[in-house]
């Protein structure tokens, strides 16, 4: 089939998918999943996946909701996660967070920006590729995605790790406002700890004061901003001390201070050379350094407690993954895609900061409504995306070389 009318079927057949699309998502809306909680939406995608004809349907350890598409040896995944922030204070929304309400175009609801669109349009790009016959050597998974919001990527380490599955790129359905993104910072939480002599408050000549040791520690810590490792893309890493703890007992001399450190990082950066940058600035002043283990308990009962180190990423410009998602952008819209970074992190952080497999971002929500009381898609950009979700599996089919048909 020639490109010119694949593109107008693909078109066609995402209005005429509209409707479901746009009824799975606010079903999607209506079931509340914040992280952990994440099952009732699973049960639902996975209905879905039936409904659109999924060759096979199941759920991993992790509890992800996954959907495969044909029966090549490659695999595309396609990923957007089904748990959302929580809501601090609903009478700050226009609506009530979990009643989809559609005005014109756009449809408003908890987690519609983050990500639950993302998931109406990856389920629903899979429904027009299965519709058309369209997959000839790939296979194609959808994954409806747990835990992202509380600990991004280990939901989908699981999946890659524990259940097996190997793909060959993944795509993300995160906001992007249909451009591609190819990479974000990571992330990572440090813990440093001074340690001293606990004594009744009445004699502190006796005891040691873990506190006081902590404060040039501190100073210590913040001056190493300016001076972290820099990326022409991401700019400078930062750290911030974002949390102090110490003994809760006002009348003793305290025998150890802790602080936690938030760390932003750019790609190529690693647990190991974070720690060793920070501990070689506050061994000399007394100070212990360690990267903490993350609590991580999966709706199906499995613990991923890992530590809290999520790593940055850039693939290439000129990346395979990159450079199909161009041509699939040029055929359904004649014009050249905006090509950027994220601000804020990915389950990409497994995908391609930790496991190397190329990662390219696409999705029709909007950066600006995610996480606030605004949260809304416009939902023409829904079929949009999962035109773009159609398209790119045959494009790559094509640019990798299958089999002509
Ligand atoms: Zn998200």
């Amino acid at each position: 089939m020639e490109i010119n009318e694949l593109q107008e079927k693909i078109a066609a057949m995402a209005e005429e998918f509209r409707q479901p699309m746009t009824e799975f998502l606010s079903d999607l809306i209506r079931i509340q999943s914040y992280t952990g909680h994440e099952k009732p939406a699973v049960e639902r995608t996975l209905l879905e996946l039936k409904q659109i004809g999924c060759d096979e349907v199941w759920i991993d350890s992790a509890g992800n909701a996954l959907g495969r598409i044909g029966n090549g040896k490659r695999t595309i995944l396609f990923n957007a996660h089904l748990d959302t922030n929580e809501v601090s204070d609903d009478s700050q929304w226009p609506h009530p967070p979990l009643e989809p309400v559609i005005e014109g175009d756009v449809l408003y609801g908890l987690g519609a920006s983050d990500c639950k669109a993302g998931v109406a349009a990856i389920v629903y790009g899979a429904a027009i590729l299965n519709k058309l016959n369209l997959l000839d050597d790939v296979s194609v998974v959808v994954m409806g995605a747990t835990l992202e919001e509380d600990a991004e990527g280990f939901a989908l380490r699981s999946l890659v790790e524990r259940d097996l599955l190997k793909p060959d790129c993944v795509l993300l359905a995160e906001a992007t406002d249909l451009t591609l993104r190819r990479g974000h910072r990571g992330r990572c939480e440090v813990h440093v700890r001074t340690k001293g002599k606990a004594v009744h408050a009445s004699t502190p000549h006796l005891g040691e004061n873990a506190i006081l040791k902590m404060a040039p520690v501190i100073e210590a810590l913040e001056a190493m901003n300016g001076s972290l490792p820099t990326h022409p893309i991401f700019g400078d890493g930062t750290q911030v001390v974002s949390l102090i703890n110490g003994p809760h007992t006002p009348n003793s001399v305290p025998d150890w201070c802790e602080v936690a450190i938030d760390r932003r990082l750019v790609p190529g950066e690693t647990a190991e050379s974070i720690v060793e940058g920070i501990r070689a600035v506050v061994e000399p002043m007394g100070a212990s350094v360690e990267i903490p283990v993350q609590p991580v308990l999966s709706h199906t009962g499995l613990r991923l407690d890992a530590p809290s180190f999520y790593p940055g990423w850039l693939v290439e410009e000129n990346d395979l993954v990159v450079q199909v998602g161009k041509l699939t952008y040029q055929a359904l819209w004649q014009q050249e895609p905006v090509v950027d970074v994220w601000k804020f992190s990915t389950d990409g952080t497994y995908s391609a900061g930790a496991a190397g497999i190329p990662t390219l971002g696409f999705g029709p929500q909007e950066e600006v409504y995610v996480h606030t009381a605004l949260d809304q898609v416009n939902l023409n950009k829904v079929v949009q995306a999962a035109m773009f979700y159609a398209l790119y599996p045959v494009i790559y089919q094509q640019v990798t070389g299958a089999k002509p048909n």
